[in-house]
């Protein structure tokens, strides 16, 4: 039979934690991808001003090498640097847009051409990428096997099993429209918790969900096994931005 489990209820569908690069299967040393850049962490402040919301609030000791900013190691060198290099840089662009572009509260829509210009194809292709490669970091960070989709999609393939989307987070939209009434800054970067679909029989995942979020604007990520109709996400300019 199969299953929608989250939390706790997922723990015998996680495996060994893998030694070798989950993308291109390097035996070299690993390094670890941020789970929330340091970028990103800067433009919102010094690591004395910067708290983290997970369980309790707490000080990031770090925004370079915390435990909080960062997923275990999983990538090689050459793959989370060079290799990934230009999804990096689109995702610096789409966060500074996001960040920057309140007016996105009352938005339905994001055209790609706004955030990359005329090189708008490459770049929401590129973000696509960097979404796919950070979800795959954080599906193993979270003890599962990175699904081959996800490789096949890096490698420069379709993409099949796996819809993008871009959402309004309601939580946090409230979050930062209470801010801006009582004249604090209330924005921040966010990883909400995932879900995932299981099937009993074969003990193994079968699908994941998640997103990450800048302030109020987020890249939903799903993963379902066998799916061949995904989302599009960068082949069509103007992307909705649906709240959720
Ligand atoms: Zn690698």
């Amino acid at each position: 039979m199969d299953g929608i489990l989250s939390g706790d209820a997922l723990d015998p569908y996680r495996t060994p934690q893998a030694t070798t690069c989950w993308w291109c299967g390097s035996t070299e040393p690993l390094t670890h991808e941020h789970k929330f850049k340091k970028s990103d962490l800067s433009r919102m402040g010094s690591a004395d001003e910067l708290v983290w919301g997970g369980d309790e609030l707490r000080k990031i000791r770090s925004i370079r090498k915390s435990k909080d900013v960062r997923f275990n190691a999983s990538l090689c060198a050459r793959c989370n640097n060079t290799a990934s290099q230009p999804f990096d840089n689109a995702y610096d662009v789409f966060s500074e847009f996001s960040w920057s572009n309140t007016s996105l509260k009352d938005a339905e829509h994001v055209d790609w051409w706004d955030v990359y210009g005329s090189n708008w194809q490459s770049g929401s292709l590129n973000l696509a990428r960097y979404a796919v490669k950070h979800m795959g970091c954080r599906i193993v960070h979270d003890g599962y096997a990175a699904p081959d989709s996800l490789r096949s999609f890096l490698a420069g393939a379709p993409t099949t099993e796996i819809s993008l989307g871009l959402v309004k987070s309601s939580e946090h939209l409230n979050l930062y429209l209470m801010g801006v009434r009582d004249g604090i800054e209330t924005r921040g970067l966010w990883n909400p918790s995932a879900g995932g679909s299981v099937s009993r029989s074969r003990q193994c995942l079968t699908g994941y969900w998640s997103a990450t979020i800048i302030g109020f604007v987020g890249i939903a990520f799903l993963w379902e096994e066998g799916q061949s109709a995904a989302e599009y996400f960068h082949t069509q300019r103007v992307k909705p931005l649906r709240l959720h």
